[in-house]
């Protein structure tokens, strides 16, 4: 590991973020055994991830796309994904996209009666409506990331679905939808959640599902048992004869890893501050949902003392991890962030005018592979107008 990501370093230089090929496809083929015996129509999620070529090598394996806007649906589009691998998911559509999008996709998620409303004058082909139903159920993960309570602006509630079908006689819609969470680490949730879904399904006769996202991964100690969700999740999903799943984090999360510098090595009057060379722009997570992403150092020291990793930008908000008892690592050497692969460049940003960087995929022959050029100051002026 430590010599590829050198030779990484040396040949694109960093930030960079590094995807394993490997990672990828064993995920996918867990998610494929997990479900065997059910006619399953799984997607990534894009908004985790939206860089076209590891899209490509999900939609290789089998995987379908989960867009939310018509960005993603480019993203999807390049990858080469087909319309029948498509599904539009969002609380927020316009008029203007669904007119756009509404050919070029097989299925949509949908919102609120508002949605539908519009939805009743446009003129669809071989499109399938799901009905995202708000089952009131907590998903017991971080609430910025939790969707299935009726405090959460996404859905129809439960209680006002019956009304719903009454208003809406429509023959597009097929089934319902539930995303109730993302980074869920218990099973318990989804049982709930899908125990509401099936009496809804045998009530309208709705013989397909989607199930959403949601699985929990291993940052700090807890992730989703799968065999659990195998023993006790599928079977009250073998009624149906379709289930549509859209994953963004339990694949590419683990699959991804963020490869900075270390700039600087800062003695604090009670801690050392490791400065490097990306941090809240590159690396949301930890400050916006107070995440824990494992760091290893490729240069240790042999001391140990309080650390904070921060970035480069100019606020104290600028940090990938505090308050930690570390080894102190060497300056201008290297460090990597564990389970970035999700939620980590899709989130980042040009905050300080600093450049969006470079992604590498590391292939299953262990080649080293760029899939994204680092920007350039060019592109960050290219659409200013003097
Ligand atoms: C975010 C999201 C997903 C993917 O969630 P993960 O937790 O990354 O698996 C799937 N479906 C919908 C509707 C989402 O909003």
């Amino acid at each position: 590991m430590e010599e590829i990501l050198k030779k990484i370093e040396s040949e694109y230089g960093t930030p960079v973020y590094v995807y394993f090929e490997k990672e990828i496809k064993n995920r996918i083929k867990n998610v494929k055994e997990i479900f065997e015996g059910i006619n399953l129509i799984p997607t990534f999620a894009l908004k985790a991830n939206n860089n076209p070529a590891l899209i490509k090598i999900m939609y290789e394996s089998g995987f379908g796309a989960d867009i939310v806007t018509v960005g993603e649906y480019k993203g999807a589009e390049i990858a080469g994904v087909p319309k029948e691998k498509i599904v539009w998911n969002g609380n927020g559509k316009s008029k203007e996209d669904m007119k756009f999008l509404k050919d070029k996709i097989k299925y949509v998620n949908i919102d609120s009666f508002e949605e539908m409303e519009l939805w009743k004058n446009i003129k669809t082909e071989n499109i399938e409506f799901f009905l995202r139903v708000n089952p009131d159920v907590d998903a017991k993960t971080h609430p910025h990331i939790s969707t299935g309570l009726k405090k959460n602006k996404f859905g129809i509630p439960a209680v006002k679905l019956e009304e719903f079908m009454n208003k809406y006689n429509d023959n597009r819609i097929k089934g319902i939808h539930f995303h109730i969470g993302s980074q869920i680490t218990e099973i318990s949730p989804f049982i709930d959640a899908f125990k509401i879904g099936l009496e809804i399904s045998k009530k309208y006769n709705f013989k397909k599902i989607n199930i959403g996202g949601g699985w929990g991964i291993n940052y700090d100690g807890k992730e989703i048992n799968l065999n659990e969700y195998k023993e006790k999740v599928i079977p009250i999903l073998k009624y149906y004869d379709e289930v549509i799943l859209e994953l963004g984090r339990y694949i590419m999360g683990p699959s991804g890893i963020l490869l900075l510098n270390i700039t600087r090595v800062k003695q604090g009057i009670d801690k050392v501050f490791v400065v490097t060379n990306g941090g809240m722009n590159l690396l949301i997570r930890p400050v916006l949902y107070n995440a824990y992403h494992e760091p290893v150092f490729l240069n240790p020291t042999g001391k140990k003392a309080k650390i904070d990793i921060v970035g480069p930008l100019c606020e104290s908000g600028d940090k990938l991890l505090w308050d930690k008892e570390l080894p102190i690592p060497e300056e201008n050497s290297l460090v990597y962030f564990k389970n970035a692969g999700a939620y980590g460049f899709s989130m980042s940003n040009n905050y300080n005018s600093t450049l969006k960087p470079a992604e590498v995929l590391i292939t299953e022959n262990e080649e080293i592979k760029l899939i994204r050029k680092r920007e350039s100051y060019e592109d960050l002026y290219k659409n200013i107008i003097l």
